[in-house]
């Protein structure tokens, strides 16, 4: 049996961050990370536009206070505002911090970190590096830990989270190079293991973006918070769904319709292309409804809407947002100098996921704590974003919330001692599973059902939803499910079996997709990412809470629990 003060599944930049600080605060911790990926192909290193923080290098009107005000409304409301204000005022910290690290940030004349606007924020007080600010970020993050001595287990797949008597105790997991199964036992397990857009057809999401680390956690009995408010980020490339970064609405691009039309006026007159992005996917999606939508020969009726960037200018384009100029080039065939781009709503981002405290801690329900077990940055839930994430909020909340883990672990794992673990039970029962799904004999392939139920969960669990698509969704969502014990492989073998791991992510998939859909279908009102048109209005008098879903095979428990409102009372939210 592997062993080590501390496990971390995930190496993005949540990951990364809280490593960083458990070495820094005791180099002796012996400390493991594990990911699926190599650490640096983490999704974090495809982060775009930027990082925010009240550096106040281009807006000294700007404060911590205004932060925390538009990142409260842009959750409408659904935010812990004890976790923003530590997010908001710990955050030109964190960010000087990272420049510490070698971080090469974008620069003004003066050679200060240069900032630039986003949508939601009501301050120029997003820092970059161009339209590469995750790659920036996570090399230099990663290069510091490893001069640490951390031992990465890369190219390792946990299948299994080991809970028992509500503490963590370590994972089970696969190594894809040669099959080898291990059980890793730990005093503290943290996940930041990512997000779930491959939950869906259409996402920006990289494809190990499957959500196991939240599917793992609610096996095992651990609630998931709020997982019915999914992103739709306003401007996915046309028909791929990549993302062109906010970043280039941030340098003034502009949102036309096929009359022509700059339509954010009618959605949201003062901050028109800069609303936050929950308003404009679904002014996007209402126009292409509308049949204002374009069509690839240009005419009326089509399935995307125009970014226009060409006011721009050549210069600002290359300088700024180069690589969104490449991906549109490379993807698309569109050159966004002479030519518009064209975009359509696509899944981004999850705002719900394994609930914590503002220290890290996993909780086991509205009221106590899972011993051992921690969880950081966009498989968390601390609750930062609500039902709606600001653009920019998320590489602050890894490196907030990852540095504040990591501070939390390097204290708690002092008194520990290394847990009992029945290492035989868990292989044994690793490899009966593995060997069950190699030797099914079934009908059905992984990428058939994969592919129903992303579009079962694009489709009815979409922008706007109401009971009856819900309903009819979770049905179908249920027979695919059934399928499962179905699938035939075709790789037996042990080395690189990508296969197997596909098997292992569709079944993460089906646990996370029928979460969001429970917890859409009971939510009956509509706030930020949540749009129900039966129920259109927010309804604070029954839903200003976060939902706790428990899951089980046999069904889906869901309970409520209070949001911390410190700072600002709800309003009306207009922009
Ligand atoms: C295209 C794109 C652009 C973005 N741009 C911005 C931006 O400009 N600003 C911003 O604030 N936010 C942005 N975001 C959001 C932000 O990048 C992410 O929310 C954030 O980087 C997530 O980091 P993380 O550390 O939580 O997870 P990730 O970076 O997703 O890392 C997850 C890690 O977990 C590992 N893992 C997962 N499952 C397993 C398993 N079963 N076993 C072992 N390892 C596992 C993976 O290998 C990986 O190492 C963007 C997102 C996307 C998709």
């Amino acid at each position: 049996m592997l062993e080590h003060d501390v496990v971390i599944v995930g190496g993005g930049l949540a990951g990364c961050r809280a490593a960083l600080e458990i070495v820094r605060t005791d180099p002796s911790i012996n400390l493991a990370m594990v990911a699926k990926t190599h650490p640096i192909r983490s999704h974090s290193v495809a982060a775009q536009g930027g990082i925010a923080a009240t550096l106040k290098n281009v807006d000294d009107q700007d404060s911590w206070e205004a932060h925390a005000f538009d990142t409260v409304k842009g959750s409408d409301y659904l935010a812990d505002q004890d976790a923003v204000e530590l997010l908001t005022r710990e955050a030109p910290e964190v960010v000087i911090d990272l420049e510490h690290l070698g971080v090469l940030f974008s620069r003004l004349e003066d050679g200060r970190v240069a900032q630039r606007a986003f949508g939601g924020h009501s301050h120029k007080r997003t820092c970059y590096a161009a339209d590469k600010t995750g790659h920036a970020i996570l090399h230099e993050l990663y290069n510091n830990i490893l001069q640490y001595g951390v031992s990465v287990y890369d190219e390792w797949y946990a299948l299994r989270l080991i809970l028992e008597d509500n503490q963590a105790k370590g994972v089970v997991m696969y190594r894809l190079l040669d099959g080898e199964l291990q059980v890793l036992r730990a005093k503290a397990v943290m996940f930041a293991t990512g997000g779930y857009g491959r939950v869906f057809n259409t996402t920006s999401n990289d494809f190990a973006s499957t959500g196991d680390g939240l599917s793992l956690a609610a096996m095992e009995g651990v609630p998931l918070e709020d997982m019915e408010f999914v992103q739709f980020h306003p401007t996915g490339l046309y028909p791929a769904g990549v993302l062109i970064s906010e970043a280039v609405r941030g340098e003034g691009a502009y949102l036309i319709n096929s009359q022509g039309d700059r339509f954010m006026a009618a959605y949201a007159p003062k901050q028109m292309e800069l609303a936050p992005r929950d308003i404009t996917s679904r002014a996007i999606t209402t126009e292409i409804r509308a049949s204002r939508g374009i069509q690839l020969d240009g005419q009326a009726g089509g399935p995307f809407v125009h970014l226009d960037l060409r006011h721009m200018g050549r210069e600002k384009i290359m300088s700024r947002v180069p690589f969104c100029w490449e991906e549109a080039h490379r993807l698309a065939g569109v050159d966004a100098v002479h030519q518009p781009i064209p975009v359509r709503p696509t899944v981004h981002y999850s705002m719900g996921g394994i609930p914590v405290n503002i220290e890290g801690q996993v909780r086991s329900g509205a009221e106590g704590l899972i011993d051992n077990f921690f969880a950081a940055g966009e498989c968390a839930c601390v609750s930062v974003h609500g039902a709606n994430r600001l653009g920019s909020n998320s590489l602050l909340e890894c490196v907030v919330y990852g540095r504040r883990t990591g501070a939390t672990i390097a204290r708690y794992v002092q008194n520990q001692k290394l847990p009992e673990v029945d290492e035989q039970q868990y292989l044994q029962a690793a490899k009966d599973r593995l060997q069950k799904l190699l030797d099914q004999s079934g009908e059905y392939r992984i990428d058939q059902i994969r592919q129903q139920l992303q579009d079962c969960m694009a489709e009815h669990c979409g922008v706007f939803r109401t009971d009856e698509i819900i309903t009819e969704g979770l049905t179908q969502f249920k027979a695919l499910r059934d399928q499962y014990p179905q699938i035939r492989l075709d790789d037996p073998g042990k080395v690189w079996n990508t296969e197997l791991i596909e098997a292992l992510e569709l079944q993460s998939l089906m646990v996370v997709g029928e979460v969001i859909m429970t917890g859409a279908l009971q939510r009956r009102e509509s706030r930020g990412a949540h749009s129900r048109e039966d129920f259109p209005g927010r309804d604070d008098q029954n839903f200003l809470q976060h939902t706790l879903a428990y899951y089980s095979p046999a069904g889906i428990d869901l309970q409520y629990m209070p949001v911390t409102i410190t700072l600002f009372e709800p309003q009306e939210r207009k922009y």
